[in-house]
């Protein structure tokens, strides 16, 4: 039996892809309120998470970063800017990276980086150059494959429990490869996958059949827990993006915190890196 790993993809409201905010110049920074409201509650309640950190984030809230490696959380990478692997190449991931660790270990000397985390969960296989990229860089594990396939995003056959990640075949496990894949918790009925936890699906899904759906899934394989900090953020600002795109990125969002609030409760929680030495241990399987 797991302990649910708690993450957190630091950026800020208008980053999402599918809103476009960025694009069109929306460029004011809010989430200074959550994250402290944030890191009290974690505090509070004791929990260790892994914080997935944008590069663009980083020099807002450079108090903030020192507070959180300071308070035994995990920092990782989720890019310098929130572009998709879609919309890179090696060359312009790889500079990205290089930009990242740069301001990262200018501003938190001796915090150690070893996870990383793709914008919009954009590493699959037309992307899988990216897992050649980040061994290079000297990245340890990876969280960006969602084993499910949406008009989005997904790998729809990848590997349900942590596996080695190569870029021959970013779905199955490459025995030798050095680069841990984290996936994102699914429910699997044969051919079918569903998502159960985690950003949007934690805000519209009823929370006792998460609690119940994460408590059956962790008896057979880890689950990975995603927020972000606009999704406690009630005030956030509405950006037109048509009814699909809006629906998906706000609703539920009035109800964030006190989910979050209940998880905490029912489940004691472990940090992605944690999650990577108990695999570690009981290889082959984790
Ligand atoms: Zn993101």
């Amino acid at each position: 039996m797991y302990n649910p790993v708690l993450t957190f993809d630091i950026e800020e409201w208008f980053h999402p892809v599918l809103l476009g905010a960025s694009e069109r110049g929306e460029q004011k920074p809010r989430a200074r309120e959550v994250l402290l409201w944030l890191l009290d509650l974690l505090d509070e309640r004791k929990v260790k998470a892994t914080f997935f950190v944008l590069g663009e984030t980083l020099e807002l809230y450079p108090d903030l970063f020192g507070r959180i490696a300071s308070s035994g959380h995990e920092l990782a990478c989720h890019g310098f800017t929130h572009k998709p692997l879609w919309h890179q190449t090696s060359e312009s991931f790889r500079a990205e990276l290089r930009l990242f660790k740069d301001r990262f270990t200018t501003m938190l000397p001796g915090v150690v980086l070893r996870g990383f985390r793709a914008s919009t969960f954009s590493l699959e296989q037309k992307t899988a150059w990216a897992a050649d990229v980040l061994e290079s860089e000297g990245f340890l594990y990876d969280s960006s494959i969602f084993p499910y396939r949406n008009h989005v995003y997904g790998v729809p056959r990848a590997e349900l429990s942590p596996y080695r990640l190569s870029s021959n075949d970013v779905a199955q496990d490459a025995p030798g490869g050095r680069l841990l894949e984290l996936p994102m918790p699914v429910l699997n009925f044969g051919r079918i996958r569903i998502p159960f936890v985690g950003g949007f699906y934690s805000r519209v899904l009823p929370l006792k059949l998460q609690v119940f759906l994460i408590r059956r899934t962790l008896k057979l394989r880890p689950v990975i827990l995603y927020f972000h900090p606009w999704e406690f953020d009630p005030g956030v600002p509405r950006v037109p993006s048509g009814k699909l795109n809006e629906w998906i990125t706000y609703t539920g969002i009035e109800k964030m915190r006190g989910r979050l609030e209940y998880l905490l409760q029912k489940f004691d929680f472990m940090t992605a890196w944690e999650l990577v030495q108990v695999c570690e241990r009981s290889r082959p399987s984790c």
